[in-house]
């Protein structure tokens, strides 16, 4: 294990080849155990005994019957998470109020292992069967009013387990206003009924008082090089194969316009903007938007694009062409099954 005063010294070369394992991180002392209190105090608000236990790991998760959940181990350590920002391109939880966000999430899930919800007909009849293996990927329908908004990317529409989480979330969140945000929408039955769920087991000891964590850090033998390469994988889109008549809308090969801007330099140049503003949009991976760009950038060099209308109004079109072809990546199936 390295000593933990040096994990701010090393580069990032050296933490790439660091085995997860022998990152010198905890829990205890962080902003990450005043989020995790916060969460206690957000559940002990609504009469809630309950309180899931944490562990870190290399993401998001809460195993099948664990009444806890696991934090990804670059939220606890700030040099962890600048290497996250650059080998990801964002840091899921990384502000207090995302953070928050996703706990939220997590801790439907720990309650719903901590009392056995999932094993009640009316769960079930309301939310789906939560013991359907998960997919690989799964295609949201962005105007469904089905589903609580509250994770990106229409999560909700995940699995039935998600589904739960998500509604756990809206409900308990401080200030929430679902009854009247969720208005006339089915999902609004979901909503009621998880509050019901919470009114009942106000005050009451779980069932699963497990204390079990699945993929501590300290089990973890990988190097965070390796941890990395999986996790761009993971989130690699395969491009739509009609891009280059949508690329041709905005940019042209015609030799007249070989004095204007190339597209890769104009596409290069607003690069992290374009990525941020269409991620924020679609609620889709920064990173999987890098990817988009990516091939956009190499395709157009290999057309010889050029950049011929006015700078503003190409600068309009392209993250409308992003997001459409975000969106046709999505209902192609997108996998975000992380959390
Ligand atoms: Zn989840």
């Amino acid at each position: 294990m390295l000593p933990a005063e040096d994990l701010g010294r090393l580069t990032d070369e050296q933490l790439l080849g660091t085995r997860l394992c022998d990152l010198p991180l905890g829990i205890e002392g962080t902003h990450l155990e005043r989020r995790v209190a916060r969460l206690d105090e957000e559940l002990a608000a609504r009469g809630l005994c309950f309180k899931p236990h944490v562990w870190l790991s290399e993401e998001w998760f809460s195993p099948d019957e664990v009444p806890g959940f696991a934090i990804p181990f670059y939220l606890a350590h700030p040099r962890l998470s600048k290497l996250e920002r650059k080998q990801m391109l964002e840091v899921e939880g990384g502000t207090e109020k995302e953070c928050l966000r996703i706990m939220r999430h997590e801790a439907g899930h720990a309650i719903d292992n901590a009392f056995h919800l999932y094993r009640r007909r009316s769960y079930r009849d309301l939310f789906g069967s939560p013991r359907l293996p998960y997919p690989n990927w799964y295609k949201p329908e962005p105007n469904s009013r089905d589903y609580v908004l509250h994770l990106p990317a229409w999560y909700a529409q995940a699995h039935p387990a998600e589904d739960f989480a998500e509604t756990f979330a809206v409900v308990i969140a401080p200030g929430s206003r679902w009854r009247r945000q969720y208005e006339g929408w089915p999902a609004l039955r979901k909503l009621k009924y998880v509050d019901g769920i919470i009114r009942e087991l106000a005050g009451k000891s779980p069932k699963n008082e497990s204390r079990d964590t699945v993929d501590d850090l300290s089990e973890l033998t990988t190097t965070l090089g390796e941890h990395y390469r999986n996790k761009r994988n993971y989130y690699a889109f395969l491009w739509p194969p009609d891009y280059d008549r949508d690329l041709a809308r905005i940019f042209s090969p015609e030799p007249r316009h070989k004095s204007m801007p190339s597209a890769v330099s104009f596409l290069r140049r607003l690069r992290r903007e374009l990525c941020n503003e269409v991620a924020e949009g679609t609620g889709v991976h920064n990173y999987a938007i890098d990817q988009m760009l990516t091939q956009m950038i190499n395709r157009s060099r290999e057309l010889k694009l050029r950049a011929h209308l006015t700078p503003e109004h190409t600068r309009q079109k392209v993250p409308v062409l992003l997001t459409v072809q975000t969106m046709n990546g999505i209902h192609s199936g997108y996998h975000r099954i992380a959390l």
